[in-house]
């Protein structure tokens, strides 16, 4: 077992000043894979004094240079795949196939900002024509400053890589509080920075949780951009911390996301795509599409298809090859998405598969995958997020009565349609009140394309040029023209 009470500040290993200790565990066989600090404010001041003292120099680089650091830290990860793929899964639970999309989607992140940053470059002093004679008017993109990152558990390397990268490319530094349930994989990127050279204090890493590294994170007056990726709750206590001192604020939160199979929709390839989006990860996905809607006209052979996809599943060791589903993250999830299943018994809900349907393994923090038929629109399984293999569907009578009921939620951050009209998907696509809609796919996340929620989901974008923009300021230097 690991002992991992230090904190990754300046390039140097420096001791916690934090008491309190978290257990890291393998969630499939229970077992505690590391004991780390909780970490203390006092870790807080030293790690935003180090990112405060190198950003003079590293906001000087310019893009194109950090671009090259970037492209550095991609081909570390690179280098460490099948590592991190086996360390992300033990810590995570998730299946190793899985754990591969993640390095994947972290290591085409970096170099995506790689690129990004060189561009900036290329913009930067920028004319700007304005409509008044003699006026010269010139548009510079700067680095917001110190950035404060924290994030959670469900893709370790992956929503750290959508805020790194795009803050280290614009010219940012960093202090990077990952979650206590998944840090290690989350470590490989202080030993790449050690690994790499980048200059000290660009890019520190704080243990703990978020009693002791979170809040004080949040409220600290050095820190200038604050970017968080978690749960409402915990969004909102830090948009209140950010509102002292006017500070810069990302939030990408909570979902309730839903997925619209349309009359002429062919059942068993939206079952695939239905199964995709809400069980992958054994549904801790934050844009898992967990409300259902079909039309009635398919909603019979839909229920079947998906049956026979969840009896397929196979719940096991997440490194064995054969397993498609691994537990959830922590025994504290599985309680939650426990809580959520005896509220159903208790609303009396109509199972097409219930919790009890299978064995599971006898040790780990395994939940069957479970399917409801004909929610009622005001049960909390139909409006809150579960974040686990839990699938509720409600029968649509018409495409406008699909859109009503997917539009009636708190949150819009995805959404999918399935249809066998082209124009048709597209068309209910443009009315969902969502920050991506795919149609006719999985869930494809590029790094080109910004990703982020409206309503109560999230403020901000990250991925795609917005999500550099998020660690940029704007700002414009006009005078009088020459001629
Ligand atoms: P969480 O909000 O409990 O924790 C997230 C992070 O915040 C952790 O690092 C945690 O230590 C820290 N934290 C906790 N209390 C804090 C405080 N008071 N101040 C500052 N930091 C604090 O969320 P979680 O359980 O780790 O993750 C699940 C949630 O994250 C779900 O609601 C899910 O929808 C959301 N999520 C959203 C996205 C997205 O892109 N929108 C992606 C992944 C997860």
């Amino acid at each position: 077992m690991e002992q991992l009470n230090h904190q990754f500040i300046a390039n140097q290993w420096v001791l916690s000043r934090g008491q309190r200790h978290i257990e890291a565990t393998n969630p499939f066989d229970e077992t505690i894979l590391a004991v780390l600090t909780a970490g203390d404010a006092a870790d807080v001041d030293e790690a935003v004094s180090a990112a405060r003292v190198a950003l003079p120099e590293w906001r000087a680089l310019g893009g194109r240079r950090r671009g090259d650091w970037l492209m550095h830290i991609a081909d570390a990860l690179e280098k460490r795949r099948e590592a991190l793929m086996h360390c992300s899964s033990t810590n995570n639970g998730k299946v190793l196939a899985e754990a591969a999309m993640d390095i994947d989607d972290a290591i085409a992140c970096y170099r995506y900002y790689a690129n990004q940053a060189c561009e900036l470059e290329t913009r930067q002093g920028r004319p700007v024509e304005t409509a008044m004679p003699g006026v010269s008017a010139f548009e510079y993109e700067v680095p917001v400053g110190v950035a404060g990152l924290i994030t959670p558990w469900n893709f370790p390397l992956v929503t750290s890589a959508w805020k790194i990268a795009p803050a280290l490319a614009a010219g940012c530094t960093i202090v990077f509080k990952p979650s206590e349930v998944t840090p290690l994989p989350e470590l490989a990127l202080a030993e790449i920075a050690l690994e790499i050279g980048l200059p000290a204090g660009v890019f520190n890493l704080l243990l703990g949780d978020g009693e002791g590294i979170g809040a004080p994170l949040a409220r600290h007056s050095g820190i200038d951009k604050l970017s968080f990726t978690g749960s409402n709750g915990v969004g909102e206590a830090i948009m209140r911390e950010a509102a002292a001192g006017t500070r810069n604020l990302s939030l990408e939160l909570g979902g309730k996301s839903p997925i619209v199979v349309l009359d002429d929709a062919e059942p068993e390839q939206a079952a695939d795509w239905i199964m995709a989006g809400l069980y992958f990860n054994a549904g801790q996905l934050c844009s898992a599409t967990s409300r259902l809607i079909v039309d009635q006209q398919v909603v019979e052979p839909v229920l079947k298809a998906l049956g026979e996809r969840i009896d397929a599943l196979s719940l096991g060791n997440p490194l064995d090859p054969q397993t498609t589903m691994g537990p959830l993250a922590s025994a504290e999830q599985r309680e939650r998405v426990r809580g959520y299943l005896s509220r159903a018994r208790q609303e009396g809900l109509i199972a097409v598969r219930d919790e009890h349907h299978r064995k599971l393994p006898e040790r780990g923090f395994f939940v069957a995958p479970v399917l409801y038929r004909d929610v009622p629109i005001d049960s909390a399984l139909w409006r809150e997020e579960i974040f686990g293999p839990v699938l509720c569907t409600h029968t649509a009578s018409s495409e406008q009565d699909a859109v009503a009921l997917a539009n009636d939620s708190d949150f819009g951050l995805a959404a999918t349609v399935i249809s066998s009209d082209v124009d048709r998907a597209r068309r209910i696509a443009a009315e969902l009140e969502s920050g991506i809609v795919w149609f006719n796919t999985e869930q494809l996340v590029l790094p080109e394309i910004s990703w982020g929620g409206m309503k109560r989901s999230g403020i901000g974008r990250e991925l795609g040029p917005q999500g550099l923009a998020a660690y940029l300021e704007i700002k414009h230097v006009v005078g009088p023209s020459d001629d």
